[in-house]
């Protein structure tokens, strides 16, 4: 069986998410009608997943639905933002109703959770590719940008790293990977409490997407700084922490992608109030390292030498220059 294209939007994308008051007009008209509070800076950011680019052909559809709106929740959080809508353009090449409803439910139960509406989007026939643009706001002037960082600031994160790399590394090679790592990598939870907590205390911060050498690298460029990273510092699961141990490679928690956790700077003065704003979110942080005035990220190994990347963690970093 398969649905047109209104058919479609209507029964599974028309009532999708928590229902808002701000939400004047949702899913049905040429445009959705939205209407932000006063005094509040509006958030927007976009995500695309492509199939076989972004996720594996044959992922589970509910958790496709669930990870591409995360990813998005995920940017806001970053910012410091309170996630409020969000639109979907899906590319499809057919209209599977079974693929549809395990896909609307992953992502409807994320949005629900997360008091997000779907307020619009748009259909098109072609290879699957899932677009989401979600807005969400902040109080004037508080987001968290990537620019802020200072010298002497702590860098910390929130979470464990290299758990979504992990599971993507057993699948590759064909093995099951670990059921907390798989949750990891295909139904990420964005870190969105935690951001807003972190507004007002927090110089910078950035969502680890692309592995935590380059996301902390963005907020050294644009903050124009350096930093030390202390690689025994790095909060892994145990599992990666066996796979670091066995190997002596951290690009698991360095360099792979996929995790969403936070990285963000506070300046020195302002980590015990973070650490208990935190820890009221049951959100781990560690410190891991310091911003510092030389340009550069210095990786510095327990004994304090500089970390040289194996060839395989070599071509990670490659990959995301
Ligand atoms: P138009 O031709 O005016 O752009 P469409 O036929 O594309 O309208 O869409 C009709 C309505 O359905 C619009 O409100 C649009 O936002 C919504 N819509 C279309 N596709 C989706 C989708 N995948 N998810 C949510 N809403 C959608
Ligand atoms: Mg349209």
């Amino acid at each position: 069986m398969s649905l047109g294209e209104f058919d479609l939007i209507q029964r599974f994308f028309a009532a999708q998410g928590r229902e808002r008051p701000d939400v004047l007009l949702g899913v049905g008209d040429d445009a959705a009608l939205l209407r932000p509070p006063v005094g509040m800076d509006l958030a927007v950011t976009q995500d695309t997943l492509v199939e076989s680019v972004h996720f594996l052909a044959g992922t589970d559809p509910a958790r496709l639905g669930h990870k591409s709106l995360a990813v998005n929740l995920s940017d806001l959080a970053a910012m410091g933002a309170d996630p409020a809508w969000f639109t979907l353009a899906l590319t499809l090449p057919g209209s599977d109703p079974d693929w549809l409803r395990r896909f609307s439910a992953g992502l409807g139960q994320l949005a629900v959770a997360e008091g997000v509406r779907l307020v619009g989007g748009d259909t098109t026939r072609g290879p699957l590719a899932i677009s989401i643009t979600a807005l969400g706001w902040v109080p004037a002037g508080q987001a968290l940008r990537r620019d802020g960082a200072r010298i002497g600031d702590q860098i910390a994160v929130t979470g464990t790293l290299g758990d979504a790399g992990l599971a993507l590394t057993c699948l590759l090679g064909g093995v099951a990977p670990p059921d907390d790592q798989l949750e990891r990598l295909e139904r990420p939870w964005p870190r969105i409490a935690a951001g807003q907590a972190l507004r007002g205390l927090a110089s910078a911060a950035i969502d680890i997407s692309d592995g935590l050498a380059a996301d902390l690298g963005h907020i050294l460029e644009r903050s124009s700084l350096g930093a030390s990273v202390r690689l025994a510092a790095l909060p892994c699961s145990p599992p990666v922490a066996v796979r670091v141990g066995s190997s002596g490679d951290w690009s698991l928690p360095l360099a792979s992608g996929d995790d969403y956790e936070l990285c963000f700077t506070l300046p020195p003065g302002h980590l015990a109030e973070a650490k208990s704003r935190l820890a009221g979110l049951a959100c781990p942080l560690t410190v891991i390292g310091e911003i510092e005035a030389t340009p550069g990220l210095r990786l510095l190994e327990p004994d304090g030498r500089a970390y040289r990347p194996t060839r395989a963690g070599y071509n990670h970093f490659a990959a995301h220059d």
